[in-house]
């Protein structure tokens, strides 16, 4: 842990103290940083007291097996719907968790010969796919995806869109059937992004076809995931004909068995396809580098020698290389120099594959060893514009990324050879590649390195495991999101990984917004708006956090382990993740699935009594949101000093509304707090016991304090309680911070602000520093800017004015949004008129 973040701890816990101090809430928690606590877990939670549940059990009960284990907690199995209860009755699927017998998909080959030539946007393609049916049906018609139609102005989309986004799709020049040109005439009412051929002669199992398109369509400079990045900078994704997954689910649809649901294009619940192999051929004019999925085949005729070593020997360097300068690539150095150059790229067995392209990118790679067992590498390459500065670290971050997926979470090698960041504006992931913008998004916390492991660490979910996202995205964005945390605990430490994640991800989830707490099975394509991304991200990753603690780091990492070596390559369910997690783990979790997954639940907990036993005290736990998380109850003796006991989800086990929790404790206990952590509780006024005086939600928060000698204090009133902020924020937006300070009247208000400003590494020039309105109608100086603090952006205000008796000092510290701006019009001033001197 830096000194940098050692002064953000301390200076939380000034401001958390100012804060308990002033709202009149009961002071049961010494201002001790939790990290200097003990912890201890308490006995009756101890795993070992929790008997082994039977193989037998660990499957789950069917309709043919619903008789209760005799003398076990009623558990009720897991709803299946009836299109997945038919996947299992087939044989697709098996109940202890792994592929059925019966199991198939199908797969294709293709063959793109890709045309581009920025600034023109027109893309223009020749391709071939055989399509092979491994499945025991005919198949008659074959939807073909054409997920670019959604920029078609009469397409569904879940976004408003500005008129620049729409165009006319992807059109079909010339259509074959083994080798046989026939019109391009979909079938009447098939979906717009499906559009549905006809076979003349069914496609028998076992048997291939060959379909060939000549293609063309516009790439729109309304960038989402992809698109125009700018005149020359294009990334191409989504972009080529192929035939949606025929499936053992979808047995109602436009063509029955196949995906056929609409593309909507929205984040976070992308695409759904069938494994591939690949070979692209990209022809772009000379002085265009291009990036993809699979791997380069032909450097050496792409690249003139240099850049073609300096390729090849970041494949097999720890070193960071630069590959090539915007300069050398428009001087004519790094391409081939004849008039159209081919790059040839084949990528195998990958869901989708994608293109970004360049004509004045910064173009820098390395690699590192993604499996110690074999010594494999793979490839880390970054493109980016010269403006970009937050990139050139990227190669090391991937590097960081690759080697903490491969070896820690999930803790398996990274699956392909190469990953490419491309900065095209889309933070979007696809195999081997991230679509990333050139500045984080105005998320609290986010840098690019952040958005960066996520979408690298989606190379596991969904495309090495091939999940349906619009129906399941708490596979791909559930599953991500809990390894980005874990990536930022590790790369940032629990204080900044904690706030980042309950500002970007788990403050989700307070607001009582209509549906939010549907359950995170509910079909992702039935569910819209923020149910869905709740459902997709927050949720799913806080019931995999809660399994973590509940079977400890071992016995989840072999079940997530064995549930990846499964069912990566092929098109898992959420039930065939249940199933194989009951089977390989050493009790049955059908209650926790259940809880999580299948009910409706929201996070809130509440301290209901504290008694002296026999064995310590009673502690009385109320689950008023229902969900099984952990938690910890921290014990407050009557000397001040704090304990914890940390009480793991298993504690829901026999009954989700109330328990009791037992510390096993001789000292006395005169007051307990429930902390959450990082599952952010709707109502924290309710986790001490015992509980405090009822708070006035409108009661304004005064903010207080004193110099050394006692001799000048400083008071100020925090907005009151506002409607439009969340439980326990007061009129300002999350993330707000105020510090208080009085000096020697010795100092002067410009050498204060200098002194903080260095405090907060906060780079300025004298002439920052400018007269700004009155304190207490004291003249005053004030030093705006910005500060980044363990990889937060903050806002930073610091004001200082002098008194006869004293110098003081407010800083105002948010989480960079741009909100900032406008807080420092309104509400900074309003909040500065509140403030009372008091030389005493
Ligand atoms: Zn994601």
């Amino acid at each position: 842990m830096n000194s940098r973040k050692l002064y953000m701890i301390s200076m939380v816990l000034v401001i958390a103290s100012l804060v308990l101090s002033a709202c009149g809430a009961p002071r049961p928690v010494p201002t001790a940083a939790p990290t200097q606590v003990p912890t201890t877990v308490a006995p009756t939670q101890a795993p070992t007291q929790v008997p082994p549940t039977p193989a037998p059990t660990s499957v789950p009960p069917t309709a043919e097996s619903t008789q209760a284990p005799a003398a076990a907690a009623k558990v009720e199995p897991l709803y299946m719907p009836r299109n997945v209860q038919a996947a299992y009755d087939n044989g697709t699927r098996s109940l202890d968790g792994k592929p059925g017998p019966k199991y198939w998909q199908n797969k294709a080959e293709h063959n793109i010969s890709l045309t581009v030539a920025p600034p023109s946007l027109t893309i223009s393609a020749t391709e071939d796919i055989t399509y092979t049916n491994n499945s025991p049906d005919y198949l008659s018609a074959l939807p073909v995806r054409l997920y670019l139609n959604v920029r078609r102005p009469e397409a569904q989309r879940e976004e408003t869109k500005t008129a620049d986004f729409l165009n006319a799709g992807v059109q079909i020049d010339e259509f074959r059937i083994n080798g046989v040109v026939v019109p391009w005439s979909p079938l009447p009412g098939s979906p717009l992004t499906a559009p549905t051929i006809g076979l003349p002669l069914p496609l028998a199992p076992g048997e291939s076809v060959q379909l060939s398109f000549k293609w063309h369509f516009d790439l729109s400079p309304a960038y989402k995931h992809e698109g125009a990045f700018d005149p020359t900078s294009f990334f191409i994704g989504y972009f080529f004909p192929r035939i949606t997954p025929y499936n053992d689910t979808d047995l109602v649809s436009a063509v029955p068995g196949f995906d056929t649901e609409d593309f909507t294009y929205r984040s976070g619940r992308e695409q759904f396809n069938d494994f591939a192999d690949f070979t692209v051929s990209v022809n772009v004019p000379k002085n265009f580098v291009v990036w993809a999925t699979g791997d380069l085949q032909n450097p050496d005729e792409v690249l003139q020698p240099t850049y073609a070593q300096r390729l090849k020997d970041s494949l097999t360097s720890d070193q960071v290389i630069n590959i090539a300068q915007p300069e050398e690539v428009q001087q004519g150095k790094v391409t081939a120099q004849t008039d159209s150059v081919t790059w040839r790229w084949q990528a195998e067995n990958v869901p989708d594959f994608a293109i970004g392209l360049s004509d004045h990118y910064v173009w820098d790679a390395g690699s590192v060893v993604v499996d110690p067992a074999t010594n494999r590498r793979a490839s880390v390459q970054a493109a980016y514009p010269a403006t970009a500065a937050d990139y050139k670290t990227m190669v090391q971050t991937g590097k960081d990324v690759l080697t903490f997926g491969s070896t820690q979470w999930p803790g398996v090698p990274y699956p392909y050879s190469k990953t490419t960041v491309f900065v095209g504006g889309g933070d979007e992931e696809y195999p081997m590649m991230a679509n990333d913008g050139p500045e984080p998004p105005p998320l609290p916390g986010a840098t690019v390195r952040f958005i960066a492991s996520h979408e690298i660490l989606h190379s596991y979910f969904p495309f090495y495991m091939g999940i349906d996202e619009r129906r399941y995205p708490l596979f791909d964005e559930g599953w991500t999101t809990i390894f980005e945390y874990l990536f930022a605990l590790e790369d940032m430490g629990k204080e900044q990984a904690d706030a980042i994640f309950k500002a970007v991800r788990s403050g989700n989830i307070v607001a009582p917004i209509s549906g939010i707490d549907i359950p995170i099975i509910t079909p992702a394509d039935s569910t819209r708006g923020r149910v869905t991304s709740s459902n997709a991200y927050e949720k799913p990753a806080l019931a995999y956090l809660a399994l973590k603690d509940l079977l400890g780091d071992e016995a989840f990492k072999a079940a997530l382990q064995e549930f990846m070596a499964r069912w990566h390559g092929k098109h898992p369910l959420p039930w065939d993740m249940f199933n194989t997690f009951n089977a390989i783990s050493p009790e049955d979790l059908t209650w926790f699935f259940n809880n999580w997954f299948f009910e409706s639940h929201f996070v809130d907990l509440a301290a209901a009594g504290l008694d002296k036993t026999n064995d310590g005290y009673a502690v009385q736990v109320k689950n008023a949101g229902g969900f099984a998380i952990p938690f910890d109850v921290q014990a407050v003796y009557a000397d001040g000093t704090t304990e914890l006991f940390h009480q793991t989800p298993r504690i829901w086990k026999d009954s989700t509304e109330a328990v009791t929790v037992t510390l096993p404790v001789t000292r006395e206990v005169k007051a307990v707090l429930l902390d959450s952590g990082i599952f952010n509780d709707v109502n924290a006024a309710n986790n001490s016991w015992p509980a405090g005086p009822a708070q006035d939600p409108n009661a304004p928060v005064i903010a207080q304090a004193k110099n050394d000698t006692g001799t000048a204090a400083l008071t100020m009133t925090l907005l009151p309680k506002s409607k439009q902020s969340g439980p326990g924020q007061y009129g300002m937006p999350s993330g707000v911070t105020v510090v208080l300070s009085v000096l020697p009247a010795s100092k002067t208000p410009e050498e204060a602000i200098k002194d903080n400003a260095t405090n907060f590494k906060v780079k300025f020039t004298d002439s920052d520093i400018v007269a700004a309105e009155p304190i207490a109608g004291y003249p005053s100086k004030v030093l705006r800017s910005s500060v980044n603090l363990g990889g937060v952006e903050y806002g930073y205000d610091s004001y200082a004015f002098t008194t006869p008796a004293a110098t003081y000092q407010i800083i105002l510290l948010v989480q960079y949004l741009p909100a900032v701006e406008t807080m420092r019009e309104t509400t900074y001033p309003a909040l500065l008129k509140t403030v009372v001197v008091d030389p005493q």
